[in-house]
């Protein structure tokens, strides 16, 4: 029980945040504003991206939120569309007399069919809500295997998506 190790890592704000510090030219001068710290928006540029990663714009993150915000509606919908299928589904399995076999069958079949879309659904749907409160948060784009940003890039294509490409692909080897 050593939690208080952790306490200590309070006081520095950027952590995760350590750019390569890549000698980029474009410092874009004059532009030193001072960052009011209570605040609680997330700048776009803020988030990781992988080096030689142009940062976020507003209108890129704005993008794949939106993306997400359909995602979430369009999977609660499945879902929701999903279970009540899944309740007839049921009622008709367990209403077994006077049925034969291959009707039962694909009942069973169907059943089995709509209880997996719906898992699949699930599964994206809170991945989905997930990036959209990393977002919120400013933690948007973080490997959560490696702690590496997942990069832009391939986030725009996989918003959902919570692996960098590395792990991702490690992950599937296995
Ligand atoms: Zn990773």
């Amino acid at each position: 029980m050593t939690t208080k190790k952790t306490a200590t890592a309070g006081r520095t704000a950027t952590a995760g945040a350590e750019t390569d510090s890549l000698p980029t030219g474009t410092a874009s001068p004059g532009t030193t504003k001072t960052r009011s710290r209570g605040r609680a928006t997330v700048r776009p540029e803020d988030l990781p991206v992988r080096p030689g990663e142009d940062p976020w714009t507003a209108e890129e993150l704005d993008e794949v939120r939106t993306e997400l915000e359909q995602e979430v509606e369009r999977l609660s919908g499945q879902i929701e569309t999903s279970n009540a299928e899944l309740v007839g589904l049921l009622r008709d399995g367990s209403d077994g007399a006077g049925r034969d076999a291959a009707d039962v069958g694909s009942t069973n079949f169907e059943r089995d069919h709509e209880m997996s879309l719906a898992n699949n659904a699930r599964v994206m749907l809170e991945q989905s809500q997930l990036a959209l409160k990393h977002i919120e948060q400013g933690t948007y784009g973080v490997c959560d295997n490696c702690g590496q940003p997942i990069g832009k890039g391939r986030l725009q294509v996989f918003p959902r998506a919570t692996l960098c490409v590395t792990c991702k692909q490690r992950e599937e080897r296995r």
